[in-house]
């Protein structure tokens, strides 16, 4: 298959593949630890292979790219180099964590999605009302939801 992308919307698309391990990520980890909670990263076994996973509370944590998750937000912009291209990609990866989430439901665990436009962006959370919105989360007896950015 011929590469047509060129250089610059290349390193754009790859600067947002790394997913894991960016640092507002790290940092919520840190947090919840620091707050007692006991959690597993990027457990093969489960559906989707969630961020993490903290089987105490029946509850899984994703952080979704906006990007390749396809979220309706500010940071969402489709590239317009092969947009069809993209966007089956993008559809494909919604289809699919549709899927994951039910498996997981099926299989007693509560997801949260906690969008990149909470952490990053204009409409991004408070760092610790960001915890504490997850910590609630966790403790609640609430089923599955989301954290999305507040632009
Ligand atoms: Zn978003």
């Amino acid at each position: 298959m011929t590469d047509i992308m060129d250089a610059a919307t290349r390193s754009r698309l790859m600067a947002r593949v790394r997913a894991t391990d960016t640092k507002p990520e790290i940092a919520l980890r840190r947090a919840l630890f620091a707050l007692g909670f006991r959690y597993r990263l990027y457990r093969k076994d489960l559906p989707g292979k969630p961020d993490i996973v903290l089987p105490k509370y029946h509850a899984v944590i994703f952080i979704h790219g906006c990007f390749w998750h396809g979220h309706d937000c500010e940071l969402f912009r489709l590239p317009k180099t092969r947009p069809e291209f993209w966007q089956a990609k993008i559809d494909a990866n919604r289809a699919r964590d549709a899927r994951n989430r039910a498996r997981l439901e099926e299989a007693g665990w509560r997801s949260l999605e906690i969008w990149e436009c909470a952490m990053r962006g204009h409409g991004r959370w408070e760092f610790d009302q960001l915890v504490r919105a997850v910590s609630d989360w966790l403790v609640s007896n609430h089923g599955s939801t989301e954290v999305h950015g507040r632009a």
